[in-house]
């Protein structure tokens, strides 16, 4: 209202929570924001969902970490007492800043210098913005010695990242979300953007009802925007290869590929030709589920339109062959030249707010910034011209590091000894959960920098109180590639500090003569060392708000490829099965996801009041039929069981859910979805299949 209008300041920001990156403008008075409304952003044009709209309060929560904690002494880190997750805060005690950062450094020296630098491990998050991404690998790899450095882009893109680099020589996607309004076909596969995305899933909705674009929904759970589509093919789960070199023999068979576009760009094709000769739309129905007729159409829908465009998700990455099956979709746009022209191409939605900066700002373990190979000496020794020597005048390590889930294992291995964990919470994330907060406890030394104490702060010696999104200034990088700029609108709580400085103080204290004053001068070094930043200066994007990288091009690869011979590459697959088939035993499939109201692992969004009042408590999701035969009805307790472990939660009978699956989001501490996972990973983008694991599921009381 009025009155409120005049007491308020306003300042432009952007929403924290997904990879749309929609602008928005907080209205803050007494150091509180009081409401958000949307900002004419060109990713989402005055429109927000519910989360950027209302999901902000979690910030004044009472259970925001003001003050530094370090563990009480004797406090077991792991077993049934280690924690009362009702009242966490009992097993630390309050401490000074310099006792806590003291503590925090003399531990990661102790480990490196007397059990050396492969021992060290550190994850940084993909909500905070580039300038902490960067500082954070700079720190693991300058300060720790080692490139064991990842983050949660491991546990969503990284196997459409590692098809996407191999096959085209860049991870970015060719296309904004918003080239769906000038598309005639657009397809959905594995991604639910209604519930993940939902302000770019207005923009293909729009694309359908203004422009009349045909919208192909490929998942075998239903959704929102299947009512905008002239096809879902609910395909059986885990069988996306069968069905996509389906779609490819089609496009062969029939003489509907591009021939000029593959002679100039593509190569590969005939080993592709070779590949799925056999895999003909009656010889794949089996296998996923879809008539032949319906294959056929999809196929000549997507390769005879003027343009057509691929959105994918978590559906399609997080499968053991999630690499396989972005090697498909990327063949598909590949062989009929459906990439680097207006209303075309290929877009891995991604999905957290940063995932995209901060991988390209190096936070992972094979790569320097803008995916410089950490195996190349000369690329190593360019950054080592502007970043100086290591603490002990050493070299950039010259070995991949591991991943998520590698030094998980390597912590259990003995391995591993110390992590520094910046905004990540794998105690929810990781799969199989029980291993990964297993080897939290097995840490001789874990620092952990959060807003709140997370269930992985549960296992830390140090916990640094940090600043949340509203409270930082910083770049944020969405998924069309568009670099925006964040501006802090409230101080953070208490001694809360940012996460920046925090960082920094660390590198100090490990011996690193970082001298930092804001990060704008990160920023510009950072931009300095990044091509693909070139010509994207602070000011600018202090003034502009928005800027696409490389060089403001919005479609990219219109005229080759950035690979080293300008033209990209088609890899074949082979149809594999899941990790984990169900059996007698376990019949069901379990895939595990989001809800709109809930983001991840919940460390925000279920201190929303708003949002945890519409999805307050945990929930698996179960057809009809499926319930009937349990003999369970809807708001019951049920049993969900895997080889990993067993969880009691509510049972929602729900339509969109394939028969014979049970799907339950992982944002519920109480009833973690994870703790069922199959930590199996896919070989190349080294990510777990969270998407398809064997289940059962049982009533635990009467109807
Ligand atoms: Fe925030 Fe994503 Fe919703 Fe936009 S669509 S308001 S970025 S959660």
């Amino acid at each position: 209202n009025h009155a409120v209008e005049k007491a308020t300041t306003a300042v432009d920001s952007l929403c924290p929570f997904c990879g749309v990156g929609c602008q928005l403008t907080y209205h803050v008075k007494d150091d509180k924001i009081q409401y958000v409304t949307g900002k004419d952003g060109p990713a989402n044009r005055g429109r927000l969902c519910v989360k950027g709209r209302f999901g902000f309060d979690y910030i004044n929560h009472p259970h925001r970490l003001t003050k530094p904690l370090v563990r009480k002494d004797g406090i077991p880190k792991h077993g049934e007492d280690f924690v009362d997750p009702a009242n966490p805060w009992t097993h630390f005690r309050e401490a000074t800043w310099e006792e806590a950062m003291e503590r925090a450094a003399r531990g990661l020296v102790k480990v490196r210098d007397e059990v050396g630098p492969q021992a060290m491990a550190g994850f940084g998050s993909a909500k905070g913005s580039n300038e902490e991404a960067y500082l954070f690998q700079k720190l693991v790899r300058m300060g720790f010695g080692t490139n064991n450095v990842d983050h949660c882009t491991r546990l969503c893109h990284a196997s459409s990242v590692a098809a996407l680099m191999e096959g085209v020589g860049s991870a970015a996607v060719t296309a904004p979300f918003a080239a769906a309004m000038d598309a005639e076909v657009i397809i959905v596969i594995g991604a639910n953007p209604a519930v993940n995305h939902p302000v770019a899933a207005t923009f293909i909705k729009n694309a359908v009802r203004q422009k009349n674009a045909k919208l192909i929904v490929m998942d075998p759970r239903g959704q929102a925007l299947t009512k905008f589509a002239t096809h879902h093919l609910r395909f059986k789960p885990g069988s996306d290869v069968a069905m996509l070199n389906a779609l490819l023999n089609v496009i062969i068979e029939e003489g509907l590929t591009n021939p000029a576009y593959i002679q100039r760009f593509v190569d590969g094709f005939p080993d592709l030709e070779q590949a799925v000769k056999d895999a003909t739309p009656e010889a794949m129905s089996p296998l996923c589920g879809i008539a032949p007729d319906v294959l056929r159409d999809v196929a000549r829908m997507y390769a005879t339109s003027k343009a057509s465009i691929i959105f994918w998700g978590m559906g399609v990455s997080q499968h053991v062959h999630g690499t396989d099956n972005a090697r498909c979709l990327i063949a598909l746009g590949l062989i009929t030249g459906q990439v680097g022209k207006p209303g075309a191409g290929l877009h891995p939605l991604r999905g957290q707010n940063n995932v995209q900066g901060a991988s390209d700002a190096g936070l992972i373990p094979m790569v320097l910034p803008d995916y410089q190979s950490v195996e190349d000496a000369a690329k190593r020794q360019a950054f080592e011209a502007i970043w100086g020597p290591g603490v002990k005048n050493e070299h950039i390590a010259a070995k991949r590091g591991l991943t998520v889930v590698e030094i998980m294992n390597a912590i259990m291995k003995g391995e591993i000894h110390a992590m520094y964990i910046m905004g990540e919470n794998p105690a929810m994330s990781d799969p199989d959960a029980s291993h990964a907060r297993e080897a939290l406890a097995k840490l001789d030394h874990l620092v952990v920098q959060d807003i709140f104490l997370t269930e992985t702060a549960f296992h830390a010696d140090v916990v640094l109180p940090a600043s949340a999104f509203a409270e930082k200034d910083g770049s944020f990088t969405n998924t069309d590639r568009r670099v925006q700029i964040g501006r802090a609108a409230l101080k953070p709580p208490g001694e809360a500090r940012q996460d920046w400085e925090l960082v920094q103080d660390i590198a100090q204290r490990m011996g690193l003569p970082w001298n930092y004053a804001h990060p704008r001068e990160v920023y510009a070094e950072m931009a300095s060392v990044m091509p693909s930043l070139a010509g994207i200066t602070w000011p600018r994007l202090e003034d502009e708000e928005a800027v696409t990288y490389p060089g403001g091009r919005e479609i990219i690869f219109t005229d080759g490829f950035p690979t080293a011979t300008g033209r990209a590459r088609i890899v074949t697959t082979k149809v594999t099965p899941p990790a984990e088939l169900p059996d007698t035993e376990y019949p069901m499939v379990l895939s595990t996801g989001r809800l709109l109201e809930h983001w991840h692992t919940g460390a925000m969004t279920r201190r929303a009041t708003q949002l945890d009042a519409l999805e307050p408590e945990a929930t698996a999701q179960l057809h009809p039929r499926d319930a009937a035969k349990l003999g369970v009805t809807a708001g019951q307790q049920i049993r969900v069981s895997t080889r990993r472990g067993s969880i009691q939660l509510k049972a929602r009978i729900d339509r969109d859910v394939a028969e014979n699956m049970v799907f339950i989001p992982f944002a519920f501490y109480e009833a973690a979805a994870n703790l069922l996972t199959n930590p199996q990973l896919d070989p190349f983008g080294k990510i777990p299949e969270f998407k398809f694991c064997a289940a059962k599921v049982e009533a635990v009381e009467a109807a």
